[in-house]
């Protein structure tokens, strides 16, 4: 009989994360000073990062050892299981194998922990008794609220106005593990209030909410900041869960032929694909495709520019080269709030702009369908975020019944959507509109990415 959920032991749990640095056939372009155009060296990141994390940035060393302490608490829930979709397989009638790993296990219900837990840690090592920071949908700062509670530091968390009034009870969880959390734009920073003084009625976005944490963390005593995506040591910390799943397959004896992740940061679907990719950048597995899902509304890799542009509007971070929209680019309020950042991790995107990996983008509307599909098959209601992914593994299945391909499919089941029911009432209701973002305001956004070459 086919296993329904391949399971690793606690004791076969990973314990180095795997950093693909020392894999890329060319190395990442460095971080520049927006003033001087120069590379910026670790000491411009000190005074947000602790030293470690800022190591383990630019670090070229292929394996970092996890500490005990992280293992520890990485136990609560992992190794997270891999599951063989089977009932869905059966719905769609397809030929393709379909697998997926379930992050939603985690005590916040998604991957996040997997970093954040690692990111208090260093912070607590190092001295630092408070940290801010900015959530879209509520994940990171519920995450980053669970990993700072555990190791007894103070948080404060940034909250993109539209999702802190659309999902009132991430606000609540973050509050239950000890945090203090404010809806971004807040009139308590420079960054929010000119935000506010242009448009009052600002919903937010992660690129404003980010602003005003590097502004609280650069203006508070023994406070440093913490982002939930995008940065190489985020990525790096979340390859515990390819490396989990490559076991795991190999438990089994297959190998995916092709792997779909979401992408808002890049972190989830880097986690998971990063020790897969490794395998393709070293030529073992020439033939393994990997794609990127990604909103209509926020088009990042399908329509964004690869340029150097700024983290954030209020352009306090370094400039990073990167798919970017433009960092003053607000996206449409769309339920999948985690997806809405103006730029991508530049390892990611490097990776696709080298031509390792492609992406899609799909418009709500279908990507909720194909949640539901997937609810009624497996049980799991995912995270709207996670449905871009389940949109293209549905198509992928669909396409293989076709032509009769057995191919093995793995996506990134990256979180539960329990606290995202209003979208899907609203999909159920028939209210959840599409958009898409129109093409003549990327360009007026795109305009104003800084000149560097
Ligand atoms: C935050 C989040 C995402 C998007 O962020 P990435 O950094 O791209 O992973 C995806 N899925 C879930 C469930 C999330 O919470």
């Amino acid at each position: 009989m086919e296993k329904t959920k391949i399971l690793l032991d606690e004791d076969e749990m990973p314990r180095k994360w795997y950093n693909v640095q020392a894999d890329l056939p060319t190395p990442l372009d460095p971080p520049l000073d927006l003033g001087t155009g120069e590379p910026v060296g670790p000491e411009a990141l000190a005074p947000i990062f602790p030293m470690e994390l800022i190591k383990q940035e630019v670090s070229q060393e292929k394996w970092i050892p996890i500490p005990e302490e992280v293992l520890d608490i990485y136990r609560l829930w992992r190794p997270t299981p891999l599951y063989r979709a089977l009932r869905l397989e059966k719905a769609l009638k397809t030929p393709a194998k379909i697998y997926y790993n379930w992050e939603g296990v985690s005590p916040p219900g998604s991957h996040k922990p997997n970093t954040a837990v690692a990111q208090a840690y260093y912070n607590m090592k190092e001295g630092v008794e408070r940290i801010a920071t900015e959530t879209g949908a509520g994940q990171w700062g519920s995450a980053l609220s669970f990993g700072t509670c555990l190791f007894g530091l103070e948080c404060m968390v940034y909250m993109v106005k539209i999702s802190y009034e659309q999902k009132p009870y991430r606000k609540v969880m973050i509050e239950t593990w000890g945090a203090n959390v404010l809806p971004s734009p807040t009139n308590t920073t420079n960054a929010g209030r000119q935000i506010l003084e242009r448009d009052p009625e600002c919903t937010g976005s992660l690129g404003i909410a980010i602003s005003e944490a590097i502004e609280d963390a650069a203006t508070h005593e023994n406070t440093k900041y913490a982002l939930g995506s995008v940065l190489n040591h985020v990525l790096l910390h979340q390859t515990i869960q390819g490396l989990e799943c490559k076991k795991q397959f190999e438990l089994i004896d297959q190998y995916p032929d092709v792997i779909y992740g979401c992408v808002g940061g890049g972190s989830n679907f880097a986690g998971l694909f990063l020790p897969f990719m490794g395998d393709k950048l070293r030529g073992e597995k020439p033939d393994l495709q990997i794609t990127s899902c990604e909103p209509m509304a926020c088009p990042t890799l399908t329509k964004g520019l690869y340029t150097y542009d700024s983290g954030d509007v209020a352009m306090l971070t370094p400039l990073i080269k990167m798919y970017t929209l433009g960092h003053d680019f607000v996206p449409p309020p769309i339920h999948a709030g985690g997806l809405r950042y103006h730029g991508d991790a530049p390892i990611l995107c490097k990776l696709t702009h080298d031509g390792f990996m492609d992406a899609v983008a799909y418009h709500q509307t279908e990507v909720f369908k194909a949640a539901i599909t997937f609810a009624q098959a497996e049980g799991i209601i995912v995270a709207p975020e996670t449905a871009h992914c389940v949109k293209a593994v549905i198509d992928e299945a669909l396409r293989c019944k076709e032509t009769g391909e057995e191919k093995v499919i793995l996506f990134a089941n990256s979180g539960h959507g329990h606290f995202d029911l209003a979208a899907y009432d609203a999909y159920h209701n028939g209210k959840l509109v599409d958009y898409e973002y129109p093409v003549e305001l990327i360009k007026q956004s795109l305009a104003k990415v800084p000149k560097i070459e």
